[in-house]
């Protein structure tokens, strides 16, 4: 049996609907949360020890001094490779940044690039906090692979699109990516991921939605991120983008990265599915898309997480 005792912190606990926070010791043992209390000591471990499982036993002691010691942060919608490009939302439009910058650069960047933008993410992400990573990024093999090597949680895919004609590859890979996954890693899930609805047509959604089904996944999709949008998946699906959502994914798991620009018909359209909202307020004010009125959302019953970055502000 493993023991980690975590000592002298502040505790994050909640207490009827409310957050507190509290000088506790907390005992962990094979990975679950044993004991919460004012003073743990390793003694009050050892009683537990007998003869038989002495040689077995580790207890390792963490003094959390001046810390508040919480469960980790997940970040619901990450790229997570990207760290590397997050000066280069200056003074761009969404769309400006995807198809000026991004995507050219995007098209260069190789295997090695990806692993190790990847593992430099991850430990940023570790250092403040965050444990657990729901990412949408090609190449994920390699995200995999550094996944795997600093042992975070993560929720991994290949996304669809089907704006440059390689949906078909694109399906391809990912099922190549998930059929090889480690059955004995749990810390590692999936989703089927469709970009956008302003970047998969019908036939692409279709084949997502059937997708999820086969696997039995969620969805992860970019949702009315910027105005622009609005018109654009009206023009391409003959219809108002939360229309086409229920009509592709009604009653499949989804996670909405962004919802920005939601009105009252989408609100009342979402409360229909199983549905929850990434909200990325510091990526949609870089890129100019203002913040979305998430306590209107949450007041409809709308379920929404909410993503700040995670750099870390190094001293
Ligand atoms: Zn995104």
């Amino acid at each position: 049996m493993q023991s980690l005792l975590i000592k002298n912190g502040k505790v994050l606990l909640f207490k009827n609907d409310d957050v507190i926070i509290e000088p506790k010791d907390i005992l962990i043992q094979n990975g679950k949360i044993a004991k919460i209390e004012n003073r743990i000591t390793e003694d009050d471990i050892s009683e537990n020890i007998t003869e038989s499982n002495a040689n077995s036993e580790k207890i390792y002691t963490i003094n959390a001094k001046g810390t508040i010691v919480m469960p980790g942060l997940i970040n619901t919608h990450a790229h997570i490779p990207m760290s590397i490009f997050r000066v280069s939302t200056e003074g761009c439009s969404l769309y400006e940044w995807l198809n000026e910058k991004i995507w050219p650069i995007e098209n260069n960047l190789t295997k090695e690039d990806i692993y190790y933008a990847s593992m430099l993410s991850f430990i940023e992400m570790i250092s403040t906090g965050t444990t657990c990573i729901n990412d949408q990024y090609f190449m994920p093999e390699e995200i995999r692979k550094a996944a795997y090597k600093l042992k975070v949680r993560a929720v991994l895919t290949r996304p669809l699109i089907d704006t440059d004609g390689t949906l078909n590859e694109k399906i391809k890979e990912f099922r190549e990516f998930y059929e090889t996954r480690d059955k004995q890693n749990d810390l590692i899930t999936y989703t089927v991921s469709p970009h956008s609805l302003y970047t998969c047509s019908d036939n692409c959604l279709q084949k997502t939605a059937d997708l999820a089904k086969e696997y039995n996944l969620p969805v992860h999709i970019h949702f009315l991120e910027s105005i622009d949008e609005i018109s654009d998946i009206q023009k391409m699906h003959k219809m108002p983008a939360s229309k086409v959502l229920k009509k592709y994914f009604d009653g499949i798991h989804t996670i909405l990265a962004h919802c920005v620009k939601l009105n009252d018909e989408d609100i009342a359209i979402l409360k229909t599915m199983n549905c929850g909202i990434a909200h990325n307020p510091v990526s949609n004010l870089m890129l100019g898309c203002k913040i979305a009125d998430t306590t209107k959302y949450l007041k409809q019953g709308l379920n929404v997480a909410l993503r700040n970055r995670w750099t870390r502000l190094w001293k």
